[in-house]
Formats: structure tokens, C-alpha cells, sequence
């Protein structure tokens, strides 16, 4: 549309024409825009995995009811990345005075220098055209936002220069908002904010008026305005200014995926898999996945764990990539493909878990790594009891506890891993639940016969020591079997599906 228009006088003559292009305000085009994905029956916020049936709905009504509105959730919940979708509901591109740093419309200048030019060029005044993803601001919240930052401030030294009073509009900096006009303008971690700017975004919500410096500068703003916060601080008394609450038309609440499959998927589209290691392929065994997006579940419901902030869904997929990685990292050094992650490489990603959650109390008293290994243990074990639950795992056991040992280290290769595991009487058979027969590549039947080991030791059937040395759970506090349940369940939560048994 915008390219065959170049001057005031051909977009006025479109817009008169019949078919021309309707002034509407950002709210009414993006909910007509909106209108038009829903009846063709586009995919809304692609990417957005698991929100079809919670948060969509409510963000398309929102839209709809041509609200601002916020989005309450913890961190990780893919909150700015909705408010980013909300590009894609903007036209193309919209005219534009160039060089205004509002982005007046050329038919209803809003500042006096397009005004002035407006009034002097008249028809011939040259149009630009701006893009829609110049059109998305977005601030994230901290204490020292100024009211300057925000909304603007008045340039001594332009004025002195052009000879003109402080409360001339032509000396004014604009601030990030009316930066915004004719835009969306997204802040996050609104509690954030001081109450004194909270107090300016009110007025903009109420009036779409800002004043700069208590000088009488209306600028009637055309906006959308967008918001993320922490439920909790949100909610809070105190932490945001009650008639600003009062102007936010909807509160939408978003939440981590609800379940394994969801996880996965967002993990599987977010982490950074697609690499090409000196033509190596990459085979992530599923169990795997599952174990890694299971720390997350695990570590949510972990009580050593801060439940206000949350566990984000990048811990699944930093911690993803940084398994990925050692498993490479081993294939290099070992010459092996394909490349295939073990749970034990889950161990040595643990520098990609630590920062993802906070501790409570308790749990810094453990340790932040401590924890980590804890909730890694938990997931394996809950993974293992859903795919070895009929299982007999007997003979392994009773190998360990006849007195054998085994000796692995994180950079074993395969061959060597399997070359140890065949002195384990019907180890490397067990792989044959994972679907792997005992020809299969060895990169996977090692990775089979390590998560049958890290299973066994998840669910304290055998012990390892920090060396990696597998062999029989202490004797004494596995019999008898009784006492032993309740000892170990004290030190390690399992879930209650990965109900122990005891071979003696
Ligand atoms: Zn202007």
C-alpha cells in the first residue's frame, strides 16, 4: 500500500477514495487485524506453545475489548515474547512525517514542528513509511526510570539556541513513550516502577496526555500499552498505584506448560540442537528429553526452591544445550558418531541450572549444587520408574551386591562403557526395554546402559561414589528392607511413582 504513496496529497486522495485507507487508532488496528487472523483461521502467536487453551483466548479478548492489559507470571513464562507477537498484529508499515520522532501521522500532526511543516508544504509534504517492528517499545522496569526517561524533558540548550521559552513544545526531549506514539509500548516488571511514574502512565491510560515538567504540553498519544509483572509483587499492597491498576483492562495470568509433552516441544523449538560437529549427527534418546524437562517439573514443586520467582523454561533449555554439548565434547575426543547425550551428562550441566532458580532458606543451607544434583536424581529416578517399572532388574543388582564394582568415567567412550557393562550379568540386555538390541550403535547402547545405572542409583538399589564408581548399596541400611524405606526416603523425595523395591 504505502509504496505507491509519496507526498500528503496522494495519502489524502486514498483515504478519501472508496477504497482508501481508514485513520484508526493502534487499538482498532490491531483488533482488526486480529478479526481478520481469526477468520481466515491463522495460527495466533506462533511459537506460543501450550497457551491455546488458556492464555490465547484471554490475550484475543483483551484485544478485542481494545484493552491495555498485563501479563502476570513468573519468570520463563514466555511473557515478552507474547507481548513481541503482538507486532505481527500491526499493518505493514503506516505514513509517517519523516523525521518526527513521534511518528506523527501526516494528516493529524500532533507536534508543533509538523504542524509548522504541514502548514508550510501542504499537499507536497513527502511521506515516510514505517515498518511494524519499529512500532514495539519496550522498557523493562527498575527503580531509577525517570519521569524523563519515560516521558520526556525540556532542553535548556535547544531552547537558548532557537531563542524560544522553556515552555516551548520545540524545545522538549522526548522521553521513551511519546517515542511510542501510534505504537505499542510494552513495560516490564511494572511494580518495578516507581510510584511517581506510575502516576504518568495513569494519566497517559486516562487521558492519553502527557505533561512534561509541569508545563502545559498536551500531546494526545496513540497507544497501546502493554505490561508484564510478578503475580506476587503485582498483587502486593502498596506496589502499584491502585487507579493505574484500576485502567489496565484485563489481567491475563500465564503459567509454566502443564505437561511433559508441552515442555518438551518448547525446549525442542528453543534449544540450540542444530549443530553440525565435524559432520557428526546429533541422537538425543527420548528418555533423555524427558529427564531434563522433569528436573524443571521437579524443581518447581521443590520446597528448597523460591516458589515466588519461579523456575524458568530456559533451565530445561540452557540445560538441553549444555548436555548436548559434553556428549559432543566426549564424541571429539572418543571419535565417535553419532552423538549421543547420557544422563550423566546431566551432571556435568549443572552449571546451566544453578542460576535458573533462587533458594529458600533451606535450600542455600545445601548449596545451589547440591540441589541441582538433588533434583537431577529425582527426575532420573521418576523417568526410570516410568520405563523399568515391570522390569526385573534383579540380576544386576545382585551382581553389585556380590561385590562387583564398576568403573566409569565422563569421557568413556562407548565401546569402553559397553566393554565393561557385558561383565554385569544382563545389564546391557536391560537396553532391550529402551528398544535397543545389543547390536545397536554403541554410542546409544551406552547411553541405554547409563541411564539403566544412573536409574538403579536414582532409586538406591546400587550406590556411586563422586568418582563414578558403581557398586552395592550399603549393606546395612539395606536390610532390613523396612527400615531401609523410610532412612533413604528422608534424604531423597521420590515421586510416587518411582516406588522402591528391594532384592536381597
Ligand atoms: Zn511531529
Amino acid at each position: 500500500m504505502g509504496s505507491s504513496i509519496h507526498t500528503l496529497g496522494e495519502l489524502r486522495r486514498a483515504r478519501t477514495s472508496a477504497t482508501g485507507l481508514r485513520r484508526r487508532s493502534v487499538k482498532d488496528e490491531v483488533r482488526e487485524n486480529l478479526i481478520e487472523k481469526l477468520r481466515a483461521g491463522e495460527t495466533l502467536f506462533p511459537g506460543i506453545i501450550g497457551y491455546e487453551e488458556t492464555v490465547i483466548p484471554q490475550l484475543v479478548n483483551a484485544i478485542l475489548s481494545r484493552h491495555n492489559f498485563i501479563l502476570l507470571g513468573l519468570r520463563g513464562q514466555a511473557k515478552s515474547r507474547i507481548l513481541r507477537g503482538l507486532i505481527d498484529l500491526l499493518d505493514d508499515t503506516i505514513p509517517v512525517v519523516p523525521g518526527c520522532e513521534i511518528h506523527d501521522d501526516p494528516l493529524e500532526p500532533l507536534c508543533a514542528g509538523c504542524r509548522a511543516r504541514v502548514a508550510a508544504e501542504g499537499d507536497k509534504l513527502p511521506l515516510a513509511w514505517l515498518p511494524r517492528d519499529l512500532r514495539f517499545v519496550e522498557k523493562l522496569a527498575t527503580p531509577d526510570v525517570t519521569i524523563a526517561d519515560m516521558v520526556g524533558d525540556i532542553d535548556p540548550i535547544k531552547a537558548a539556541r532557537a531563542g524560544l521559552g522553556l515552555s516551548d513544545e520545540l524545545t522538549m526531549h522526548y522521553g521513551l513513550l511519546p517515542r511510542a506514539n501510534r505504537g505499542i509500548f510494552a513495560i516490564n516488571e511494572l511494580a518495578d516502577l516507581a510510584g511517581k511514574i506510575q502516576v504518568g502512565l495513569f494519566n497517559i491510560l486516562q487521558e492519553g496526555d502527557i505533561q512534561i515538567k509541569g508545563y502545559p504540553v498536551r500531546l494526545r498519544l496513540d497507544l497501546l500499552m502493554v505490561f508484564t509483572a510478578n503475580p506476587e509483587d503485582y498483587t502486593a499492597r502498596g506496589k502499584i498505584i491502585t487507579p493505574l491498576k484500576d485502567r489496565i483492562g484485563s489481567e491475563i495470568r500465564t503459567h509454566y506448560p502443564l505437561t511433559r509433552d508441552h515442555a518438551m516441544a518448547i525446549t525442542g523449538q528453543e534449544a540450540w540442537l542444530s549443530r553440525h560437529a565435524d559432520g557428526r549427527q546429533l541422537e538425543i534418546p527420548p528418555y533423555l528429553r524427558e529427564i531434563v524437562e522433569e528436573i524443571a517439573f521437579q524443581a518447581r514443586a521443590e520446597r528448597k526452591i523460591d516458589k515466588r520467582s519461579g523456575v524458568s523454561q530456559r533451565m530445561p533449555i540452557t540445560c538441553l544445550e549444555n548436555v548436548v554439548s559434553n556428549a559432543e565434547r566426549r564424541a571429539l575426543m572418543a571419535d565417535e558418531n553419532p552423538i549421543v547425550p547420557r544422563v550423566t551428562d546431566i551432571y556435568s550441566a549443572i552449571p546451566s541450572l544453578t542460576g535458573k532458580f533462587e533458594l529458600e532458606y533451606e535450600g542455600e543451607l545445601r548449596g545451589a549444587d547440591n540441589v541441582a544434583r538433588d533434583l537431577i536424581r529425582a527426575a532420573v529416578g521418576a523417568i526410570f520408574a516410568e520405563r523399568f517399572d515391570c522390569v526385573e532388574t534383579r540380576r544386576v543388582i545382585e551382581w553389585f551386591d556380590m561385590g562387583g564394582t564398576l568403573q566409569i568415567a565422563d569421557i568413556s567412550s562407548a565401546a569402553e562403557l559397553i566393554k565393561q557393562a557385558r561383565c554385569v550379568q544382563g545389564l546391557v540386555e536391560l537396553a532391550d526395554h529402551l528398544g535397543l538390541k545389543s547390536d545397536a550403535p554403541p554410542p546409544l547402547l551406552a547411553s541405554a546402559v547409563d541411564f539403566i545405572l544412573e536409574g538403579l542409583y536414582a532409586q538406591k538399589k546400587i550406590t556411586r561414589s563422586d568418582e563414578r564408581g558403581y557398586h552395592a548399596a550399603e549393606q546395612q541400611s539395606r536390610r532390613p528392607p523396612r527400615q531401609t524405606e523410610t532412612s533413604l526416603d528422608d534424604s531423597l523425595p521420590m515421586p510416587s511413582s518411582g516406588k522402591k523395591k528391594y532384592y536381597n
